[in-house]
C-alpha cells in the first residue's frame, strides 16, 4: 500500500470498497429524511465503482428504496436494514422473507415505543418494515441525557423483544430488528462472490453496528477506517467530508495502475 493522507495507506487498485452511508459519506441530520447528500458524492461512488470493476457496496441501517433515492441514478451493491437485505452487483436480492411477519410480531415493542413517543415530543419513528429505528437525535436535551434516554428506552423495550428478533443500539438511535443478520455477514457474503472476491477489503464506518464487519475486513488484511469519534480505530478520518476527500485520492493514487 502506497502512504496517503491522514497516515492511512492508499490500498491497492484490487481492493473493494464497503462503505456505511450515515455519519460515513453523509454527515447526519436532525432525522433520517432531512440529510444532505452533497452534490459530488454520486459522481465519486459512480467513478469509485467503475475503477474497481463495479466491487463498491453501501452496508447500511437504511431500507434498500431508501438508499437507492437518496443515491439515485446508482443502484450500487447494498446492505440494507444492517444486511438484513442483500442487492449483489447482479441486481439478485438476499434475505427479508424470512422476517415477512415481523410487524405483527413485534406489535407490543411497538405499543411500548408509541408511549414513549408521546412522552417525549422530538422523538421520531422510523418504520422500515422490516425494521423499527427510534431516533433521539431530535430531542431538545444534551448529548449526556440523550445517552442516558436511549439506555433507559433499551432497557424498556427489551422484555417485549419476540424470538429471533434484537435491539442495536446506534448513533442516537435504538433499532428494533430481526437476529441473525449483521453487517458482518452482509460483507463476508460479499467477499464469497464477485467482483469482490480475491480483492483486499477498505471499509469505511462510523458507529457501533459497524464494528463486526470492521474485524472481519481486518481478519483478512484489509484497511478499517472509523469516520468522526465514535469508534477507535488504528485508522481514522475525522468526518464525511475527510472520508468523501480519502476515497477521491484513492482515485487519483491509490485507484491508478
Ligand atoms: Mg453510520
Amino acid at each position: 500500500m502506497q502512504p496517503a493522507a491522514y497516515g492511512i495507506p492508499f490500498p491497492p487498485t484490487d481492493c473493494c470498497f464497503f462503505l456505511d452511508f450515515d455519519g460515513t459519506l453523509v454527515d447526519f441530520a436532525a432525522t433520517p429524511d432531512t440529510i444532505e447528500v452533497p452534490g459530488e458524492l454520486v459522481s465519486l461512488l459512480a467513478a469509485l465503482a467503475a475503477a474497481h470493476d463495479g466491487a463498491l457496496a453501501i452496508v447500511t441501517g437504511r431500507a434498500l428504496p431508501d438508499i437507492d433515492r437518496h443515491l439515485a441514478p446508482l443502484r450500487l451493491p447494498t446492505a440494507a436494514l444492517h444486511g438484513t437485505v442483500r442487492r449483489n452487483l447482479a441486481g439478485q436480492l438476499y434475505g427479508g422473507p424470512h422476517a415477512v411477519d415481523f410487524a405483527t410480531r413485534t406489535s407490543m415493542v411497538r405499543e411500548r415505543i408509541d408511549v414513549w413517543l408521546a412522552a417525549h415530543p422530538g422523538l421520531l419513528l422510523e418504520d422500515k418494515g422490516l425494521a423499527l429505528a427510534v431516533h433521539l437525535r431530535a430531542l431538545p436535551y444534551e448529548v449526556r441525557l440523550l445517552h442516558e434516554l436511549q439506555a433507559a428506552l433499551h432497557g424498556e423495550l427489551t422484555p417485549f423483544l419476540p424470538e429471533g428478533v434484537e435491539l442495536l443500539n446506534g448513533n442516537l438511535v435504538v433499532e428494533v430488528r430481526p437476529r441473525g443478520a449483521d453487517k458482518r455477514s452482509a460483507v463476508e457474503a460479499f467477499l464469497a462472490e464477485a467482483p469482490f472476491r480475491k480483492r483486499l477489503p477498505v471499509y469505511l464506518g462510523d458507529d457501533l453496528a459497524d464494528i463486526n464487519a470492521m474485524a472481519a475486513v481486518e481478519s483478512r488484511g484489509g484497511l478499517a477506517i472509523a469516520i468522526g469519534h465514535r469508534l477507535q480505530k488504528h485508522y481514522h478520518l475525522p468526518s464525511p467530508t475527510a472520508a468523501r476527500a480519502w476515497l477521491a485520492n484513492c482515485m487519483k493514487r491509490g485507484g491508478a495502475p
